[in-house]
């Protein structure tokens, strides 16, 4: 029996807030292999911004070229649905039927998983990995209650966003050093988030 970690984001673009938080729970938790899932419309988030699913893939791939357990998945982008977690968590048990799956994730995303899609099956098909995004944890007492298999990872904070990236990329210089080299050739050379 292997850990397996899944790691699905928008990644609108993938920074290096999501490499750390990675390669955090891949050490901790003996992860394999951490698959890189990249939504193709997601439910929650506003489309505004959002740059193709394929841009965002290739990104992606050349954060993590030279990470020897990391592997990206268009899994979600194949389906030209929204990406619900369920299906990609369903179709992850079915691929490794005898290995503990974790999923690995921001405690801003954890914070809205009970209203996720088929949470409450979700909650039987994987455990979870949890990393704070700020100083103070917003996380409940009523949360870690809530969810048994669930382990959080106290860091000190990465504070950085796709979001903040996205609006300051073009404006303000320090952002570009929280992109991955090869991502920021990327983005220069395609002139994306002007
Ligand atoms: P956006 O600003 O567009 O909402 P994001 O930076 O939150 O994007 P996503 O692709 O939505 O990036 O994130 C994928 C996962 O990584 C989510 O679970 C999110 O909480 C987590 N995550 C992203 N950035 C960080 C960070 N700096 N620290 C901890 N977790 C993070």
């Amino acid at each position: 029996m292997a850990n397996i970690g899944i790691f699905g984001g928008t990644f609108n673009p993938i920074h290096k807030g999501h490499l750390k938080i990675a390669k955090i729970a891949a050490k901790r938790f003996n992860l394999k292999k951490v698959f890189f899932i990249v939504a193709k419309i997601p439910p929650h988030k506003s489309e505004e911004n959002l740059i193709s699913p394929l841009e965002r893939l290739a990104m992606v791939k050349l954060a993590i070229k030279n990470i020897q357990n990391f592997q990206v998945d268009d899994f979600e982008i194949r389906r030209n649905r929204t990406s619900y977690s369920y299906f990609t968590l369903r179709h992850y048990r079915k691929l490794f039927p005898n290995d503990k799956l974790y999923f690995i994730m921001g405690e801003d995303e954890f914070k809205t998983i009970k209203k996720w899609y088929k949470s409450e099956k979700i909650i039987k098909l994987c455990s979870f990995i949890v990393f704070n995004r700020h100083t103070k944890s917003i996380a409940s007492s009523f949360l870690k209650k809530s969810l048994p298999i669930t382990y959080w990872i106290r860091i000190k904070p990465i504070n950085i966003s796709s979001t903040t990236i996205r609006n300051f990329l073009w404006r303000k210089s320090y952002v570009w050093i929280y992109l991955p080299r090869l991502v920021q050739k990327y983005i220069r050379k395609k002139l994306l988030y002007l």
